[in-house]
């Protein structure tokens, strides 16, 4: 049986943070982890900056569900789930991922949450566990499952190393030169093509 795992931000929709960040004019959301790579430190700012913003999470997740999944990534999804199972594999929170999962007709996944007051700010996060990628790829070998993934950056390597086959997708030249042991490809057509040939099916693309 074969399973495909996906990482979501940078693969299927655009980075959410960015993307809230421009919609709202928020300069300093654009950090990143690249810029402060202590997750923990990361998100307390983040979460600071919606504080100070006074922006509850509805009014978030109204300028989320103003945000668009990647051009053709719903076909690929869809693709997707008529030749395997899928599983997307992701570090952002299901609070802020629904109204994109909604576009993208609600495949499974398994990320963190968020957790709010009375009064709907976000005042805390919960990450499900550590290094959650590849934990849920280990947890689904134990099921007797073949599974070929996909990610963009550095937290999907472990899940692209403990998957049979892994591969980057839309990843930034510096990854790609870290883990040259992954093909690497930017078109949907193209991650079709390699999953196809990585199953031991005959699959129609
Ligand atoms: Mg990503």
């Amino acid at each position: 049986m074969e399973l495909v795992c996906l990482d979501l931000e940078g693969v299927l929709i655009p980075e959410i943070w960015i993307a809230f960040a421009e919609k709202t004019g928020i300069e300093a959301l654009k950090k990143t982890t690249r810029d402060e790579p202590d997750y923990d430190v990361l998100m307390q700012y983040r979460l600071q900056i919606l504080r100070d913003n006074n922006l509850k999470l509805s009014d978030i997740q109204d300028v989320i569900a103003t945000l668009e999944p990647l051009p053709g990534a719903k076909a690929f999804v869809d693709w997707l789930n008529e030749n395997f199972q899928v599983i997307i594999l992701s570090d952002t929170f299901y609070e802020f991922s629904a109204p994109l999962m909604k576009q993208l007709g609600w495949p499974t996944l398994f990320c963190h949450r968020l957790e709010t007051d009375t009064d709907g700010m976000v005042v805390n996060y919960h990450l499900r566990q550590k290094d959650p990628k590849r934990a849920s790829i280990k947890a689904l070998h134990s099921l007797n499952y073949t599974i070929f993934a996909a990610g963009d950056s550095y937290n999907d390597t472990t899940m692209l190393s403990e998957a049979d086959v892994g591969f980057l997708f839309h990843a930034p030249a510096n990854v790609k030169a870290e883990f040259p042991q992954f093909q690497a490809v930017d078109e949907y057509d193209d991650l079709k093509r390699l999953i196809a040939n990585a199953s031991s099916r005959d699959i129609k693309l």
